[in-house]
């Protein structure tokens, strides 16, 4: 017997981010006076909204008096801010999501991860490729994928995203429990339209399995008919969890606060799994900050809303630039309409990696291989729509020169 948990040895090596930095910092400390503009990571860059500020501000100087000081927030989250998001958020799109559903965390990563704690160690998982590595590693850390051959675990059932496919997979041919489901989609920017995810609905109630949903780019929808939950589709409620994050909508990323939302109809072998992630958050998780909370809340008032929706076109307007600029030198790419995320096609023969480098060392601009996502990756590169308005079109014209 050994006393750690032996799965973690099967997971590769270098993390994928790890690998970027690890081959920029090579290359500023042969090139030192390189200036790197920076297309790779998906952080945000603009500041928290002046409405968000203001939120946080008073919600500190509530926390300096004894009257309105706050000790550990409520199981689940506060109220308030429950009940914005199961108003905004879901009702207002027909969603009958309560705000008892909605599980307040401090970020869609971790819960992403974690809810693995309440599934059997036996279910079969099924990810896209390419896909956000979260579900992947969080799983083999569970044990659920089996053992990493090459470029792939061997129990985990992949479903290729291809240009043949729209970057949207076809329905798994054996049957899958745990599904995940990430739409805008990280790293491929594709989305998914209303009866593209119906049919997902009506394959998970067929089979019993549990959709993991993650809208963390929610925000950036803007195409007509594209769903912004998994539970405007009827019946999803017995079928779906949906993570959701402040991080990329309204610039959370350090400041931390996401949600959950787990339907009280979902049921899995007469056990409640609201029931069952409520009991795993009381016992591991103790809660997100209350001055982050009221920061949440800011997001959801006029001035905030407003601001937020400025800082998400500032973003899609980069994303814009880049898909004309590179289109207009004739390299085809997707994303960017509903996503912070473009996928640009390479040209026939050049791989990822070899792409990033020469992308680095010659237009000196970070990008992000396709390969790290899953070997439906390669030939893909990865640009994110967060930086600079001016250095973003300087990084796309570069790269359309080199890629053309
Ligand atoms: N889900 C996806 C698909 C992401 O791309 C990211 C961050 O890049 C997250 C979740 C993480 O969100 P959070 O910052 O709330 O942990």
């Amino acid at each position: 017997m050994s006393v750690i948990n032996t799965n973690f040895a099967k997971l590769p090596g270098n993390y994928l981010f790890a690998e970027i930095a690890a081959r920029k910092a090579r290359y500023l400390a042969d090139n030192p006076g390189a200036r790197l503009i920076n297309m790779g990571i998906g952080d945000v860059t603009r500041p928290l909204s002046p409405a968000v500020i203001a939120a946080m501000h008073a919600a500190v100087d509530e926390m300096s008096k004894a009257e309105t000081f706050k000790g550990y927030s409520p199981d689940g989250g506060y109220p308030f801010l429950r009940e914005l998001i199961s108003e905004h958020d879901f009702k207002s799109r027909g969603a009958d999501i309560a705000p008892d559903e909605i599980f307040i965390s401090d970020g869609a990563k971790s819960d992403c991860a974690n809810i693995s704690d309440i599934f059997s160690p036996d279910c079969v998982v099924a990810v896209c490729d390419p896909v956000y590595p979260v579900y992947v590693d969080s799983n083999a850390m569970a044990g659920r994928a089996g053992s990493y051959t090459g470029d792939k675990w061997d129990k985990l059932v992949y479903l290729p995203c291809t240009s043949g496919n729209g970057f949207v997979p076809e329905l798994p041919s054996v049957k899958a429990d745990m599904i995940y489901l990430c739409y805008p989609n990280n790293p491929t920017g594709a989305a998914i339209t209303f009866g593209e995810l119906k049919k997902w609905v009506d394959y998970a109630r067929a089979n019993d399995s549990v959709i993991l949903y993650d809208a963390a780019y929610e925000a950036f929808i803007s195409t007509p008919g594209v769903p912004h939950s998994i539970f405007e589709i009827p019946g999803a409620e017995y079928c779906a969890i949906e993570f959701r994050s402040f991080s990329k909508t309204a610039g959370f990323t350090g400041t931390r606060c996401a949600y959950t939302v787990v339907p009280k109809k979902l049921e899995r072998d007469g056990m409640s799994l609201h029931a069952m992630w409520s009991r795993r958050q009381a016992t591991k998780f103790n809660g997100v900050p209350y001055v982050v909370q009221r920061g949440a809340a800011a997001v959801y008032s006029p001035q905030g809303r407003k601001e937020t929706e400025e800082t998400i076109a500032y973003y899609k307007n980069n994303a814009k630039n880049i898909r004309e600029i590179l289109q207009a030198s004739g390299i085809k790419c997707i994303g960017g309409t509903d996503s912070p995320y473009i996928w640009v096609t390479l040209p026939s023969g050049l791989d990822s990696w070899t792409a990033f480098d020469r992308i680095l060392a010659e237009a000196n601009v970070a990008t992000t291989p396709g390969a790290g996502f899953g070997s439906c990756g390669e030939g893909f590169l990865r640009l994110t729509a967060f930086g600079e308005p001016d250095d973003t079109i300087i990084a796309a014209e570069r790269i359309a020169r080199l890629l053309k």
